[in-house]
């Protein structure tokens, strides 16, 4: 049933959201959130606590994480529903994924500095909820406090992306790996917001059929990052490709976030939505 308010996907204080998962919750629930899903990047701590706030608020949980992946040389993320939150080779993967944020930190810091941005570390630290995972996002946000750009848009148009001031590449992990730890552990791995990767028609389409190789299932079709038109053109990709759709806000922060929770409109009625295959981990 495609008329359902399900929301797939969004960040918590456990990775660079400004709210916790009980606000976020609660934040839902008041939007009209019937299916719910906490996907933090790299990182599944705030599981349980999700679970338990859906269920205060009598929504539907899926548990969820967005895996950081390099495919041929640019970042993909890779979102998983319905795992297991304790499977053992999905944490030590995770945990795997979420080593050396700190060292590119601290490169991210050194080149903000050459450009007259001082204690840009120091700086992002301070709105780290999880030491383990700094992100640019962080960054962003000491980049808006301390007046050096007006917002998160502006400062990921002129620092912290190739070619700027402030972007360390990082290898993240394979998409092969990310896809089998989040089936192995009962789950549907998930292409995220696809038309925000550098592409060219011939990259993208590899990036489609490998992940149907390695066994994922789905694909965001509608997401706060995509236009109406996007979209549309995503939802013939999953029939092209045979993938179920998702939806989901990639809400972080009321001041920050464009879309909010549940805020975003139903999948197109064709396709298949990512929670029939997951009716069995629905909690
Ligand atoms: P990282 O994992 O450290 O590379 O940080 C990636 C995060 O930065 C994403 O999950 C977004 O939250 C944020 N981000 C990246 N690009 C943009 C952008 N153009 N506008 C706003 N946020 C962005
Ligand atoms: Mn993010
Ligand atoms: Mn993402
Ligand atoms: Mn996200």
């Amino acid at each position: 049933m495609s008329i359902l308010n399900a929301d797939l996907h969004c960040h918590s204080v456990v990775s660079d959201g400004t709210l916790t998962p009980e606000a976020l919750a609660q934040r839902a629930a008041a939007n009209g959130v019937e299916l719910w899903s906490l996907t933090d990047h790299d990182e599944v701590g705030g599981q349980h606590r999700a679970l338990a706030a859906a269920r205060s608020h009598g929504m539907k949980y899926l548990t969820g994480a967005e895996i950081s992946v390099t495919f041929i040389g640019k970042t993909v993320h890779i979102v998983g529903l319905g795992f297991d939150a304790d499977d053992d080779a999905l944490r030590q993967g995770l945990a795997a994924t979420r080593g050396g944020r700190g060292e590119r930190a601290q490169e991210m810091s050194d080149q903000l500095a050459r450009v007259g941005i001082k204690g840009a570390y120091e700086g992002a630290l301070r709105y780290v909820g999880n030491p383990e995972l700094i992100s640019r996002t962080h960054f962003a946000r000491f980049l808006v406090e301390t007046g050096a750009c007006r917002d998160t848009g502006e400062v990921f148009r002129r620092y912290l992306t190739e070619g700027k001031p402030g972007f360390v590449p990082h290898r993240w992990a394979t998409l092969a790996d990310a896809v089998r730890w989040i089936t192995q552990a009962g789950g549907i791995a998930v292409i995220a917001h696809p038309a925000r990767y550098p592409f060219t028609a011939n990259e993208e389409y590899a990036l489609f059929t490998e992940f149907k190789a390695h066994g994922g299932q789905a694909v965001e079709v509608v997401t706060g990052s995509h236009t109406a038109a996007e979209a549309v053109k995503y939802a013939q990709t999953a029939r092209e490709f045979g993938l179920a759709a998702s939806r989901g806000s990639d809400f972080h922060s009321p001041d920050e976030s464009h879309t909010d929770l549940g805020q975003l409109p139903y999948l197109p009625g064709e396709l298949t939505p990512v929670w029939e295959l997951l009716a069995e981990r629905i909690q």
